[in-house]
């Protein structure tokens, strides 16, 4: 094997790659789509959709899965299979937006990558000798071709937790991953892309989705320019309603803080969107994630590893969602970065039905629980300190 993988050899779609070498019409049915749902969508502003979408991308079965997942990330990160590298640490690699060829590098003497994802819902490099065809296979009134970039973020040690990767590996992979969305969203600019949301969020654990064992962010991307979701619609509503003022810079979440650490703060919230649902939020009013610097960053991860602590120490199952909260890069809207740390749970009829959660937990209750429970543990001094689990 070469230590570089010619454009000719890259399968349909891998790192969101549709080139005049890998493209034929009886692929059509498998290339990605967004599509708004014609019941649950509507137009913000020509051109613009709020409310419900799917990704539908065929090439994510294609995704290496078994009951035992071999750690692939481990493998990228010794040199061993192909990636498309963004950031090493925070040095800039391949422009996420350019169509450059998969290599294997070594790369573990940096602490954490981020790489394009090989089986992307979205499409990202498309080659504009097929792009009429493409597009014609696919689009229709509430259909697109689903455009944008997906990044993972990892550590090159092995961790499976944020309290098995420590403080400084979870900053490690924050500080990649946000350089990336940087360079991301700077290629987008220079491209003419002018609405990008942008999804960052960590799946740990099976349950959560996790389909590799190694610790990773993800985000997405999206470069369709034509809408975001209903939650990130009713957020933008909510922050636009507050006329001036900031709920989470006057908010003091009394009796339930969980965590406060430089420049975060985490809590139980009172509209839990899952029970023992943690919100944090920066202390100070930042409306889009790619504006955190390095202290944020080290501040965001220490807070990060005990709110996990604390979680585990009181049995919570350790399939957990992370999900980040940032404007939409190019809207000039009223916003301050959050994110929300949510435990896996099965779901009901009710929960499905609409944005609504029959919680079972009485969050200020919870909240001592779990202060009690962080208080009682070791201070965390060494890196790779490792909690041993109630019950386990
Ligand atoms: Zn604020």
């Amino acid at each position: 094997m070469g230590r570089v993988l010619e454009l000719g050899r890259v399968p349909f779609m891998h790192w969101g790659i549709v080139s005049r070498y890998n493209w034929s019409i009886k692929l059509a049915p498998l290339l990605p789509r967004k599509r708004w749902d014609p019941l649950a969508s509507y137009a913000v502003r020509p051109g613009l959709r709020a409310g419900y979408y799917s990704y539908i991308s065929p090439v994510r079965g294609s995704r290496p899965s078994s009951s035992k997942p071999r750690d692939i990330l481990g493998s990228l990160s010794r040199g061993e299979d192909y990636a498309v590298f963004v950031t090493l640490d925070t040095h800039r690699v391949s422009d996420p937006l350019d169509l450059s060829e998969p290599v294997m590098m070594e790369c573990r003497g940096y602490e954490a990558i981020t790489i394009i994802n090989r089986f992307p819902a979205m499409v990202r490099c498309l080659d504009p000798e097929v792009e009429e065809e493409v597009l014609r296979a696919v689009e229709d009134e509430y259909t697109k071709l689903a455009r944008g970039v997906a990044l993972i973020s990892f550590p090159t040690s092995y961790a499976e937790s944020f309290v098995d990767a420590g403080w400084r590996n979870t900053r490690a992979i924050l500080r990649s991953m946000i350089e990336a969305l940087r360079y991301t969203v700077e290629s987008a600019v220079r491209d003419g892309y002018q609405l990008i949301p942008i999804y960052p969020f960590f799946n740990v654990g099976r349950m959560a989705g996790a389909s590799q064992p190694r610790l990773h962010a993800q985000a997405y991307v999206d470069l369709n320019q034509d809408g975001y979701g209903a939650i990130m619609d009713a957020t933008l509503k909510t922050f636009a309603s507050m006329k001036g003022g900031c709920h989470l810079c006057e908010s003091e979440h009394e009796g339930r803080v969980l965590v406060e650490e430089g420049r975060w703060i985490a809590w139980l919230s009172l509209s839990p969107r899952r029970n023992l649902h943690v919100r944090m939020a920066l202390k100070r009013h930042l409306p889009d994630i790619t504006g955190l610097d390095e202290r944020d960053l080290e501040s965001l991860a220490r807070v990060l590893v005990d709110t996990w602590r604390a979680l585990d120490a009181v049995g919570v199952a350790p399939d957990r969602h992370v999900v980040f909260y940032t404007r939409p890069h190019g809207l000039d809207a009223e916003f301050h970065v959050f994110i929300d740390i949510l435990p896996f749970e099965m779901l009901g009829g009710i929960e499905v039905l609409d944005s609504c959660r029959v919680a079972r937990y009485e969050p200020r209750q919870v909240a001592r629980k779990l202060r009690e429970a962080l208080q009682s543990l070791e201070p965390l001094n060494s890196n790779s300190y490792r909690l041993r689990r109630l019950g386990a």
